[in-house]
């Protein structure tokens, strides 16, 4: 959005606008949305008939519902370009999801899309307290992931010096933060703590550091690494989500005046949650599978789109959008620990309440005769490494073990490493299971 449409306080008209403003957009640009995606993308058409409707049948917003979804693998299905609703030649950009498992999936850009893009990673930022003038960070990572372009361009449409640093090098990530005193860092919570870290060895304090507001996304965080970042870096650390299919980093972001889960930028992302068994829509408040359907995308729009996150849509508060809750994890990343249903997520969680561990983790399960064991490997705080008995080890240990049977419903053993034990993960995801138990069928 250019500047002539900002009010004086930097806000879009439509991020305050009244919910009846926000659902009469919705439904003008849902069905513009459903009939160009059926028009111009045969599995969709297809889709469509299978299930016995039509764009005309799209009268009000709850109508949505009689659609069908689409998921990874139609994406995978229709490898590379399958799924573009205008001429390749129309097509100013593509991204890869890194897709951890088989084909990676091919999403498309328009001019208008990568602008549209644009404009939401710049509301992003500035609902996260950036401003034109600030300086940022990029440490996501550059080429076909999402992320280093995504921000990049968002950054420098709302007047930010952008600094293209990309993933990795952490030395070098410290060393022109230092040099350059930028105002933001946009980079994955994870390595966000591999760069705090590298402060601390070299003895910087976070009050030395520049770095006002931190933008963390493409991997779920909690509560307690919010805190543990805010600490470290000694800046305000906002949470904003994405995914390649619908868009990348930008699809929601969370306000700096209220924290409270992101905010989805609903004016162009139409969000249901659903029962991930049956399919139906729950209710606002209620836990379930995030589904989206883009309301403006040209390239390649996505009708119904499973994104396997597991989350709620919370009410507004900051802007006029509904938010999300935070994200447990995705369905496929759920592990399923004697029966008893476990996100890494949650074990973070329990890790972070104790001041004397870091947010760096591990969680490795076997299956030792019909029983599954969990280790959760965890490291002492940099400044408490050489300090802390083995006693005092076993103690902390026993500790979390409580707190994570408890509160999570697993028994555990947890060993206490030293600091920098764990390899860190320089660029992209930080992977945090590794199961070693044999496949059931
Ligand atoms: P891939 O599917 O290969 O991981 P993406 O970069 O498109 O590639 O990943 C998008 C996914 O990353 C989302 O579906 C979600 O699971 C996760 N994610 C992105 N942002 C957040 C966030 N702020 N909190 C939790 N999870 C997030």
């Amino acid at each position: 959005m250019s500047a002539k449409h900002r009010r004086p306080d930097g806000l879009e008209p439509i991020e305050t606008a009244s919910r009846d403003e926000i659902s009469a957009l919705q439904l003008q640009r849902l069905q513009w949305s459903v009939r160009h995606a059926y028009d111009n993308v045969p599995h969709y058409r297809k889709t469509f008939a299978e299930k016995g409707v039509h764009p005309d049948d799209l009268k009000t917003l709850a109508d949505l519902a009689k659609f069908p979804f689409s998921t990874k693998t139609d994406l995978r299905g229709n490898y590379p370009f399958g799924l573009f609703a205008v001429p390749r030649a129309q097509v100013a950009r593509v991204h890869a999801s890194s897709g951890t498992t088989g084909q990676p999936i091919v999403v498309g850009y328009t001019l208008k899309d990568l602008d549209t893009w644009a404009g939401l990673v710049a509301r992003s930022i500035r609902a996260a307290g950036g401003r034109a003038g600030d300086m940022c960070h990029v440490a996501y990572g550059y080429g076909l992931f999402t992320g280093g372009l995504g921000a990049h361009y968002g950054a420098e449409r709302l007047g930010c010096t952008v600094v293209p640093m990309s993933g990795g090098q952490t030395e070098k990530q410290v060393q022109l933060i230092m040099d350059f005193k930028p105002d933001i860092i946009m980079v994955t919570p994870s390595y966000s703590l591999v760069i705090a870290e590298e402060f601390e060895r070299r003895g910087i304090a976070p009050e030395d550091i520049s770095l006002r507001i931190g933008i963390f996304g493409a991997e779920p965080w909690g509560e307690g690494m919010r805190k543990e970042i805010e600490q470290k870096l000694g800046i305000d650390a906002l949470d904003i989500y994405g995914l390649t299919e619908v868009m990348g980093p930008g699809v929601a972001c969370e306000c700096i005046e209220s924290k409270d889960g992101p905010v989805i930028w609903e004016d162009h992302f139409y969000p249901e949650i659903i029962n991930p068994e049956t399919g139906e829509v729950v209710a606002d408040g209620e836990e379930g599978e995030l589904v989206f359907t883009s309301l403006s995308k040209e390239a390649m729009p996505v009708i119904r789109y499973r994104t396997r996150d597991l989350t709620r849509l919370l009410p507004p508060s900051a802007r006029s959008f509904r938010r999300l809750g935070r994200i447990t994890g995705r369905s496929d990343d759920m592990l399923i620990v004697r029966g008893v249903n476990v996100f890494p997520t949650q074990i973070e969680e329990q890790i972070l309440r104790d001041p004397r561990l870091c947010g760096t983790y591990q969680i490795h399960l076997q299956r030792d005769g019909h029983l599954d064991n969990v280790e959760v490997h965890c490291e002492l705080q940099h400044h408490l490494s050489n300090s802390t008995s083995l006693q005092e080890r076993a103690a902390i240990a026993k500790e979390l073990q409580h707190h994570i049977k408890t509160v999570v419903g697993i028994s555990t053993q947890v060993k206490v490493m030293d600091f920098e034990t764990i390899p860190r993960t320089l660029t992209g995801k930080a992977r945090r299971v590794y199961d070693q138990r044999p496949k059931q069928n």
